[in-house]
């Protein structure tokens, strides 16, 4: 296996006309386009839309608002909140119920890949916290048949993991009655392409009277259930997977609607990890670094699985696009950002965890690409 030395952000420095001269885009990577200053169609859109996107004052007093819509039910939980045992999402959960007084019902979805320090830090956060866990155990053969489809189909390993874990929270909102359900996913995941930042701008016009059909476009979208169902050619897997996953009787027979709480509020991973050291007993991963998503046990081998319909140049990290998407929001500077990659690029293969990930899914090694 070559090793890769691609590191975008140097040609930024260099300011190379091939990538975006503010986050390091290349032309196509992740549906974009380059425009004619040297700057990409997202930074375009996430310029154009400075004024509500960064206006926090005006997103905290939207969210303020929300919160006494919701404390005004009757219902035994205001709403739910998406917990792995990560630092963000437990953030979320801290905050609402000692910031906001809000009541919620703490949703997690069992991967199967979840580390036990996660779990540990989830218990940690709720017994604290005094929150009721709705644990939704699912069907692990019906999960890995999605990784198996989403990593044949060169797509990303972790996309069924995310589609899921929306797909829990509306169950969760079906079964309990619950209207709102928030998720940890930081702007930096969420800003990376122009369609996902019109969803989101959408999201905050329509946030305090959503329109029923509003909030099931937006679940259909979060859920990736359709795209996953095409791509399941048996009929047999189909069924499996719709019954076992999506439960489509009670899926969409009453939904919640799934609010990103980073998106209406500003606050740095450093703020993230004090709070929750502090306030949640949380304990940090074994390996912790900045954009590690460790509270998953396949996220080293996830790393070298290489998403071509990404479009990326081969030798793309699979974190490079959250972290171009930090350097967009002004969080990180291209220089910073390219000595990261540049760690990065020096990471040995992980062949042993590589092993696990190809026998848990029943895959062999020539049928995955490789970065
Ligand atoms: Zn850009």
């Amino acid at each position: 296996m070559k090793k890769f030395r691609f590191n975008p952000f140097n040609l930024a420095l260099k300011k190379d006309k091939t990538v975006c001269s503010v986050c390091s885009y290349t032309e196509g990577y992740n549906g974009c386009h380059l425009e004619h200053d040297n700057t990409c169609d997202v930074c375009h859109m996430l310029g154009k839309n400075k004024n509500i996107l960064m206006d926090f004052d005006f997103l905290q007093k939207q969210f303020l608002e929300k919160v006494e819509q919701l404390k005004k039910n009757s219902t035994p939980y205001h709403c739910i909140v998406g917990v792995s045992g990560g630092k963000d999402s437990l953030y979320v959960l801290n905050s609402l119920v000692k910031n906001y007084g809000l009541h919620p019902l703490a949703v997690s979805y069992d991967n199967d890949f979840m580390t036990q320090k996660a779990k540990d830090n989830r218990e940690a956060a709720l017994r604290i916290l005094g929150v009721d866990l709705f644990n939704v155990s699912v069907d692990i053969n019906c999960v890995n048949l999605l990784r198996r489809v989403s990593i044949l189909n060169n797509d990303e390993f972790c996309k069924p993991c995310v589609n899921l874990v929306h797909s829990c929270i509306l169950k969760a909102g079906s079964i309990f009655d619950i209207p709102i359900g928030f998720t940890g996913f930081s702007r930096a995941q969420l800003f990376t392409r122009t369609q996902d930042i019109k969803t989101f701008l959408e999201l905050i016009q329509n946030f305090q009277n959503p329109t029923d059909k509003f909030i099931e476009n937006t679940a259909r979208i979060l859920t990736g259930k359709q795209s996953f169902m095409t791509l399941l050619s048996s009929a047999k897997e189909k069924k499996l997977v719709e019954q076992t996953l999506y439960s489509p009787k009670r899926f969409f027979r009453k939904t919640c609607m799934i609010v990103p709480y980073y998106i209406f509020h500003n606050v740095s991973s450093n703020e993230i990890i004090n709070c929750v050291k502090r306030e949640l007993e949380w304990m940090p991963p074994d390996v912790f670094e900045k954009l590690n998503h460790s509270d998953c046990a396949m996220e080293r081998a996830a790393e070298w699985i290489f998403p071509k319909t990404r479009r990326a140049p081969n030798g793309e990290h699979k974190k490079y696009r959250e972290l171009a998407s930090e350097v967009r929001l002004g969080n990180y500077t291209l220089e910073e950002a390219a000595k990261i990659v540049n760690k990065w690029n020096k990471i040995e293969k992980p062949e042993k965890d590589i092993k696990l990930l190809l026998k848990q899914l029943d895959l062999e090694e020539d049928e995955v690409s490789w970065r």
